[in-house]
């Protein structure tokens, strides 16, 4: 089964083909860290994750690359209005990101480049772009001179000739020749942090960091390129032009984006006051798992909504997916295997698959997860699931899990000898239909973290998620 990707270069779902062997190198554009990264921020990063988690599950060697922008105007400003240094200010939340990531099971990329330390490589594609005529200086800064770049506009499907101030251009304080021209290198200002260089005195612009760093640990071309579609125009446009310009090279095979996060149906704003963060989520007693789950199961290229009903209703899903999983675990049974269960295990690792394989269709490959808990819930309830059946089951469902990483499975707790007292003596109550005594026990064992479940075969209890 081959995998197909959308790449927002051609317009098109494409075969993945790396360019060497089984390696994929990819890039994804990461945090700005002047702040908490939001929801809408973290959506990004699950996306980067789960893709690079299924180009594992297709056995690909996957080298993923993220960079840290710790030096920026939003940057310069919030550690100034902080009176902290730069340095400081962007560790805290730099510290901040990986708590995030780590509560959301992202999986670490290999590589992490700051900014900050990676100055020399930019200025060395920025005196590449000098010499070959693609960048001129201007009162003590450089552009790029986009007229020169053949493809501009190509990837953001917009013609340069319409590009406008304002309206599509990031304003910008500098003189420039041609509106539509961008900073590589903004010159040394009274009060900002600079580097003395070849180039002159000065820092970085925003859109050389990602296509110097990605090229020091990547190479002059990139499997994929991961971002939000706000990244399209213009920073990977500009990425496109100044590494090509500078490589002669194909930049980047596939560009992937993820779709927007709303909330409420809008767009999170400062102005809107609907940032949500994901100690937000926790405070609301959510897992961030929960979180995860309702990124994982919606498709990256589609808008997501959130609202805090659409999270309570997931947190339930999840909780019986958990459930059902855990029962799968702990099943008992001298029945025998059943062809139909092997072959519903068979078809629907194979959907599994091929929704996946379609540009990560992972709402499709939920619905095959789905269809198969619908089925195999009656038969684990009355007992008639082998105990093979569900140990196949059990490992297509960590295989599963292996991409989408959302279950929370609870080690089976030994009963003390308190708690089954206890379930005896409400047992006990219930037949002398004391129903008050009995619903005080449940109570003081849900204080406890036991649930218990009346089923036919009498009293079951679980822990509590
Ligand atoms: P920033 O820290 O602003 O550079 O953004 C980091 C990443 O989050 C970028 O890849 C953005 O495209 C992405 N992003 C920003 N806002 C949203 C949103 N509301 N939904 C999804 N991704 C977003
Ligand atoms: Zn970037």
């Amino acid at each position: 089964m081959v995998l197909k990707l959308y790449n927002t270069l051609s317009g098109e779902k494409e075969v993945f083909v790396p360019l060497k062997d089984k390696f994929a190198g990819v890039y994804s554009c990461g945090p700005t860290v002047y702040g908490f990264a939001h929801i809408g921020n973290l959506r990004a990063y699950v996306f980067a994750d789960m893709l690079r988690r299924y180009l594992e599950f297709k056995g690909h060697i996957v080298r993923q690359v993220m960079n840290l922008t710790d030096l920026d105007d939003k940057t310069i400003r919030a550690s100034k209005e902080q009176g902290m240094s730069l340095r400081e200010y962007t560790d805290k939340f730099i510290r901040f990101f990986f708590e995030d990531i780590d509560l959301l099971r992202i999986k670490k990329a290999d590589i992490y480049p700051r900014v900050t330390e990676h100055i020399s490589e930019m200025v060395s594609m920025i005196k590449i772009l000098l010499d070959k005529g693609y960048a001129y200086r201007k009162d003590g800064s450089i552009y790029f001179k986009v007229s020169e770049f053949r493809d501009y506009g190509k990837l953001a499907k917009i013609d340069p000739s319409q590009i406008k101030p304002g309206a599509t251009v990031e304003a910008d304080e500098y003189e420039k020749e041609d509106v539509r021209d961008f900073a590589l290198w903004k010159g040394k200002k009274e009060g900002e942090p600079f580097w003395a260089t070849d180039i002159g005195e000065g820092r970085p612009g925003w859109h050389i960091e990602c296509s110097a760093m990605s090229t020091r640990y990547l190479g002059n071309t990139i499997d994929i390129h991961t971002g939000g579609v706000d990244n399209i125009f213009p920073h990977h446009q500009n990425e496109i032009a100044q590494s090509e310009a500078a490589t002669g090279k194909k930049f980047v095979l596939y560009w992937m984006h993820c779709e927007h996060l709303l909330v409420d149906n809008k767009k999170m704003s400062k102005s809107l006051g609907n940032i949500i963060n994901l100690r937000e989520v926790l405070n609301r007693g959510y897992k961030t798992e929960v979180l995860r789950y309702l990124f994982v199961s919606s498709h990256y290229r589609s808008k997501l909504n959130f609202t805090w009903e659409s999270i309570s209703h997931a947190s339930n899903t999840l909780d019986r997916l958990n459930q059902f999983v855990e029962r799968l675990r702990d099943y008992r049974s001298e029945t025998r295997d059943s062809e139909e269960t092997a072959l519903l295990i068979r078809k629907t690792a194979e959907k599994f698959e091929s929704e996946m394989d379609n540009d990560l269709n992972s709402p499709g490959a939920f619905a095959a997860i789905f269809e198969l808990v619908g089925r195999i819930n009656p038969v684990l309830e009355d007992g008639s699931l082998s105990a093979g059946d569900a140990k196949q089951v059990f490992e297509l469902m960590l295989k599963f899990d292996a991409i989408s990483s959302i279950l929370t499975l609870k080690e089976k707790a030994e009963l003390s000898g308190k708690i089954e007292t206890l379930i005896t003596e409400r047992e006990k109550a219930r037949k002398r239909k004391d129903f008050k005594l009995a619903d005080e026990i449940r109570k003081r064992l849900e204080d406890n973290g036991i649930v218990l479940e009346d089923t036919s075969e009498g009293v079951r209890w679980r822990k509590k998620f």
